[in-house]
């Protein structure tokens, strides 16, 4: 149809309009999250948050007299920096103390090794356990072997992680050390020593969860520094029957209290609705946690505390959760899914900071893919600090991974993880490991996506759930 001349002014003029009305609170949005990127490139918050959380706590084992110095110290912090509402909530869990670490090779060359006991590891007997080793390059391979060549013989998986910037060896790696002692048991392993799950040489091992079964003898489970490994493999060039004393005395201590502690900013036109910006506040006990997960802390909290300086709140409530007992298997998020069951699906979109301070490099999320272009476009002010649109893969950090089969979206901002993985569940995961450029440039785009993500528009569900 061929429209009269007079005409296209007036449709011109209407898709102008349409247009505007459409895209001005995009553009206020916008602004906004520009101010937000230029304070958290300024705030100094973070950085002194962590300081705080390192030198004032420190180690804060789930369970321990630090732990709860932590739960203590969060909510200090919240309320100083003028939350809306600050508040903690009750986790039942498990306490386990780590006790001596003690392994020798007493043949054929006899010399000291550098380990650690892997959490949950129950203790050797008095008089320690000597046996022959027996080398595995991974856990698949471990599955395959027979009962008489492991029977009597302490397992030991060699299985290296390999460095890569989205942290995707230590998925591969991690199997051996969770599911390890079990495997290891049921072909009649007297204990198990694994390779540390980490891409350093120092001669640090690397602790961190590990997991028996009810049906299933547990047996002592350690991990050995990256060069003790490579020792025990060059010595089993030589020759066979490396001989190994080991000696370990942890020891489960019942159950305690713990605390989810959770700070808000009330949404000012829907405070039903939920953005959820999480980390764990707890920690392994060897270094003081600033890597994992201090960062992660002190991240979403100065990201949290940009916006509450902003004249005006979010349309969205935002929501803080410092999470209990990450380390030792989601206790904490795993409650916090109890508690919130009434109100998950108010919960618009839920991320975690867990993965160290290395700089934001792509933003991926988990929502209705038919909104993801727009998720996408909606999110490009992040690019400016160097952040690009990823894929809808996203799975959450450990405590927010519970959320997408519970139909609550979620998002990925994933840093550069390169050297995470030198220093993670090691002595060495301390405070001059935190770049505090990096840390900045995290605090940004936390409140950047924070904010956007509060006052958007978009459907994000229905999710597609990921397996
Ligand atoms: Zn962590």
């Amino acid at each position: 149809m061929k429209l009269p001349k007079y005409k296209w002014p007036i449709l011109l003029l209407s898709a102008l309009l349409t247009a505007c009305s459409t895209n001005e609170p995009i553009v206020k949005n916008q602004n906004v999250s520009l101010q937000l990127l230029q304070k958290g490139q300024d705030s100094e918050l973070a950085y002194q948050l962590l300081e705080s959380l390192t030198v004032e706590v420190g180690p804060r084992l789930p369970g321990s007299p630090a732990d709860l110095q932590a739960v203590n110290w969060a909510v200090t912090q919240l309320n100083r920096l003028g939350f809306d509402r600050v508040y903690k909530e009750a986790v039942t869990v498990p306490v386990w103390h780590r006790g001596q670490a003690h392994a020798d090779i007493v043949a054929p060359y006899p010399q000291p090794l550098v380990i650690t006991a892997l959490g949950g590891s129950i203790a050797t007997p008095a008089e320690g356990i000597t046996a022959d080793i027996i080398r595995f390059t991974s856990l698949a391979a471990l599955e395959l072997a027979s009962v008489d060549e492991v029977f009597g013989k302490i397992v030991f998986i060699d299985h290296k992680t390999e460095r890569h910037i989205n942290g995707q060896g230590y998925g591969q790696t991690v199997p051996g050390r969770s599911k390890g002692a079990v495997s290891a048991a049921k072909k009649g392993a007297v204990a198990i020593l694994i390779r540390s799950i980490g891409t350093d040489s120092d001669r640090m091992p690397h602790t961190g969860m590990m997991r028996y079964q009810p049906d299933v003898k547990p047996i002592p489970a350690a991990a050995l520094s990256n060069p003790d490994a490579d020792l025990i493999t060059a010595m089993l060039k030589r020759q066979q029957g490396v001989r190994i004393q080991l000696d370990l005395s942890p020891q489960d201590q019942g159950t305690a209290t713990s605390y989810n502690v959770i700070a808000e900013l009330t949404g000012s036109s829907k405070p039903e609705e939920i953005v959820l910006i999480g980390a764990h506040l707890d920690s392994w006990d060897e270094g003081t946690g600033a890597l994992d997960d201090g960062a992660g802390v002190a991240i979403v909290t100065a990201a949290a505390k940009l916006i509450a300086d902003l004249p005006t709140r979010p349309a969205r409530t935002i929501r803080v959760v410092l999470f209990a007992a990450e380390e030792i298997g989601l206790v904490g998020a795993k409650q916090y899914v109890i508690d919130h069951q009434h109100e998950l699906n108010l919960h618009y979109i839920a991320a975690e900071s867990d993965f160290g301070a290395g700089s934001i490099y792509q933003l991926d999320v988990n929502v209705n893919p038919e909104v993801l272009t727009a998720v996408q476009h909606y999110m490009m002010p992040l690019a400016d600090l160097g952040v690009n649109a990823g894929n809808n893969q996203a799975r959450g950090a450990p405590d927010v991974s519970l959320f997408p089969a519970l139909g609550v979206p979620v998002a990925s901002l994933r840093q550069d993880g390169r050297d995470y993985f030198d220093y993670h569940h090691t002595p060495n995961d301390t405070l001059d490991k935190v770049d505090p450029i990096s840390l900045k440039q995290n605090v940004a785009v936390w409140s950047q996506f924070t904010y956007l993500m509060a006052q958007s528009e978009l459907p994000l569900r229905p999710i597609v759930e990921q397996d």
